[in-house]
């Protein structure tokens, strides 16, 4: 019996009918995309269960890692491996068994596969040759440190930066002017490094969020400014330790620091002469001095009519 799988075009299903998919048929093979949990066992949807127990075959990056979270529910499927390193191959296989009809799981070590990890070949290899590809969601690292951020709005994930030092902070540098907060991955013995390409690379205000080992027992969730961050790592060296997602909140943009130039200008020039109060609000604010001194001569000359 193929896994769980609503009707397509079933009104009560509340399902987007996915128009490059072939039309289903009961015999149809399909690729599942499971997502497994980030370290607590109990994070799998009673649908991720129910597809990994009814599959043919279950496709994993580390069968030995999948070997555990079967055994958790008594799942028996056959595993074949598909890493980083035989996936080009390994997808082709995938296509094949598809096409003949067999339904398979495709799961990595955590999280969703194909987000900083294998499954974008496999899956790319089976829409290509006409076969249903079935997303069933589940956790994801960078989603769940983002919930338990507060930071609101647009974001970018960027996953892991390059290794290579002038390639990492040159990377750093064009995200952190994004007008979005930036989601990372970081190896652990790599934290210290990247908090020193985050403080060389934004203002000292800027909110950082650091998300360790994330629904584990050792789970700590901080946030500190960019300025603080360094120390905020040496402080402890289990900081150094354990699966993290940082994420660098948007930095103010230009019309929002206009707009507190202009607010700051406005307070001093109840004080001061043009010249001191532009100079002033400028150096708090970061706005440009020259606007704010037009804008403060503006004012003045408003308050004289
Ligand atoms: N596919 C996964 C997902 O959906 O999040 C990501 C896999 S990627 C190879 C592994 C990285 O995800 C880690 O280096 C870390 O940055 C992040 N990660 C995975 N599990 C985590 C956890 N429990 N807590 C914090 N970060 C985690």
């Amino acid at each position: 019996m193929p896994p769980a799988r609503h009707q397509k075009n079933d009104p009560a299903s509340q399902e987007q009918v996915n128009d490059d998919a072939p039309a289903p048929s009961p015999t149809a093979g399909a690729l599942y995309v499971v997502a497994t949990p980030l370290g607590n066992l109990s994070d799998i949807t009673l649908r991720a269960i129910e597809t990994l127990r009814q599959a043919d075959l279950v496709a994993a990056e580390d069968t030995r890692v999948t070997a555990t979270l079967l055994a958790a529910h008594g799942i028996t499927t056959r595993m074949i491996a598909a890493h980083a390193h035989n996936e080009a191959r390994v997808a082709e296989r995938i296509a094949a068994e598809v096409a003949g009809g067999k339904q398979v799981a495709l799961v990595s070590d955590a999280g969703t596969p194909g987000v900083s990890d294998p499954g974008a070949k496999i899956v790319a290899a089976v829409r290509a040759a006409g076969h249903t590809v079935i997303p069933i969601p589940g956790p994801n690292a960078a989603i769940t440190a983002l919930s338990a951020s507060g930071f609101e709005g647009a974001f970018h994930f960027a996953g892991f930066l390059p290794t290579k030092t002038t390639a990492r902070r040159e990377t750093l540098a064009a995200l952190v002017a994004l007008p979005a907060h930036v989601v990372l991955y970081e190896a652990p013995h790599r934290i210290a490094t990247l908090a020193a390409d985050i403080a060389a690379t934004c203002e000292d205000s800027r909110r950082v969020l650091i998300a360790r080992e994330l629904t584990k027992r050792f789970e700590t969730i901080a946030t500190v400014t960019a300025g603080e961050l360094c120390a905020w790592v040496a402080a402890d060296p289990n900081r150094e330790r354990g699966e993290l997602v940082v994420i660098i909140e948007r930095g103010a943009t230009p019309e929002a620091g206009a707009a507190e130039g202009e607010r700051v200008l406005s307070l001093l020039l109840a004080e001061l002469p043009a010249a001191r109060a532009a100079k002033l609000a400028a150096a708090i604010t970061g706005a440009s001095r020259e606007v704010l001194y037009q804008q403060a001569l503006a004012l003045r000359q408003q308050k004289a009519v």
